[in-house]
């Protein structure tokens, strides 16, 4: 599982105010070279050697954020929801400084994938080119601004931003009623621009939504391409959940991720979240993972667990799972296995609808309510008796569970 550390500041050393040798020159792409930094290193925002930087003179003027490794498009669930903007991202990615999306800009609420899909962007790049490549958040570039205005280093500060090819700044939303630092961006901006370099930006509002910045840094931001992340639909959720499961080592059947996915619909950090609380409480309390588990770890997250199943869908499923036609358990049939079901169906209507033994009698062909009372006795004995029969009922009320929603 990957960790969230979009927000994670340096708290290293500010690099140094003195731009590499190379600083300011183009350099040229060099697909499928090994990498020349560790992505995960947060000095290596030139991809520069950190003594390069240390050695230098080590007043502050600007520097970059860390990426966090495990964010690669690899990782990256594709679906309907997100399919433009990783197309996007990736075209970028490969042709960094070479597509016509400039700037391209990503937008979408909390927890769908943006910090992930821009710095996905950083990572191919760092890892297949010589390209600078910085990524930064809004409030990040607007503290190592101010700091440069008070210390009256701001030349070199954007001289710093001008040498950089690949730029990506994380949450523009928080530029909002920052007047001062948009200015600073708005010439930064106009310098990387010109010159050709990439710039990506992400937010978590559509670009007219945002309020309290400039019209003319408004525009710019939407200059580009501009692409929405959606909520994930149901088919990518199991997607990124079993993905996740995956990389954890661990295997979950396949209906229980469904049953998750069916109740954790907002954004992929609550799926993330659903998951390990998950893993957590089954290893830490020993406990097998079955919906009775999910559904304690889900209790926090709103779901409708109210709903109760109908006799209808409770025949159903109990004569699908034992292979029994239906319209066999609604005669009069004695046949051990039909009788079973009709048991079995009558046994899981009255502990899960609240129906009256009449009712339920009646779903199943016409039987009183005697007959329904002698099958739930009858059941309850059975499963005392035979753990085997107890399991196939555990079964049947777990596929009861995870398909009626
Ligand atoms: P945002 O920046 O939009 O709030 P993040 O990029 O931080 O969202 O994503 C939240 C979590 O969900 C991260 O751990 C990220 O890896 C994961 N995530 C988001 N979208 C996907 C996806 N399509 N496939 C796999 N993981 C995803
Ligand atoms: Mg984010």
């Amino acid at each position: 599982m990957t960790n969230e550390n979009d927000s994670v500041k340096q708290d290293h050393p500010k690099a140094s105010a003195h731009l590499p040798d190379s600083a300011g020159e183009k350099p040229a792409p060099v697909p499928g070279e090994a990498p020349l930094a560790d992505p995960a290193t947060p000095d290596h925002f030139f991809n520069v050697a950190p003594s390069a930087f240390e050695s230098a003179d080590t007043f502050f003027v600007a520097s970059g954020m860390p990426l966090n490794g495990s964010y690669t498009f690899d990782r990256f669930i594709e679906g309907d929801c997100n399919q433009f903007a990783r197309s996007a991202a990736l075209a970028i990615a490969q042709k960094p400084r070479h597509t016509t999306f400039n700037p391209l800009l990503i937008y979408g609420g909390v927890g769908l994938g943006k910090t992930h899909l821009v710095q996905a962007i950083g990572n191919h790049v760092r890892q297949h080119s010589n390209y600078k490549v910085l990524y930064t958040s809004s409030d990040h570039f607007t503290s190592d601004y101010m700091q440069s205005l008070r210390t009256n280093r701001n030349n070199e500060f954007v001289a710093f931003y001008s040498s950089i090819d690949l730029l990506i700044i994380d949450d523009i939303q928080f530029f909002s009623d920052q007047e001062k630092t948009q200015e600073g961006l708005f010439h930064i901006f106009n310098i990387l621009h010109q010159a050709g370099k990439q710039i990506v930006f992400s937010t978590d509002r559509a670009p007219q939504e945002i309020s309290g910045v400039a019209d003319r840094l408004l525009s710019r931001f939407q200059g580009g391409l501009v692409a929405d992340l959606q909520q994930p639909e149901l088919e990518t959720r199991i997607a990124i959940l079993n993905r996740k499961a995956n990389d954890q080592g661990i295997a979950i059947p396949y209906a229980f991720i469904e049953f998750i996915a069916h109740h954790v619909k907002n954004n992929v950090r609550e799926l993330e979240s659903a998951l390990i609380r998950l893993l957590a409480h089954a290893s830490l309390h020993r406990r097998e993972i079955d919906i009775p588990l999910i559904r304690e770890v889900l209790g926090e997250l709103p779901i409708d667990t109210s709903a109760k199943p109908t006799v209808e869908e409770i025949r159903r499923i109990t004569c699908e799972y034992l292979g029994v036609p239906e319209d066999l358990v609604l005669g009069r049939g004695r046949r051990r296995e039909i009788v079973q079901a009709r048991h079995v169906g009558m046994y899981f209507s009255k502990q899960l609808t609240g129906h009256s033994l009449a009712t339920i009698g009646r779903y199943f062909g016409g039987k009183d309510h005697s007959t329904v009372i002698h099958a739930c006795r009858g059941v309850e004995n059975h499963m005392e008796t035979d753990p085997n029969f107890r399991q196939t009922l555990k079964r049947i009320r777990q596929e009861i569970e995870i398909r009626h929603r």
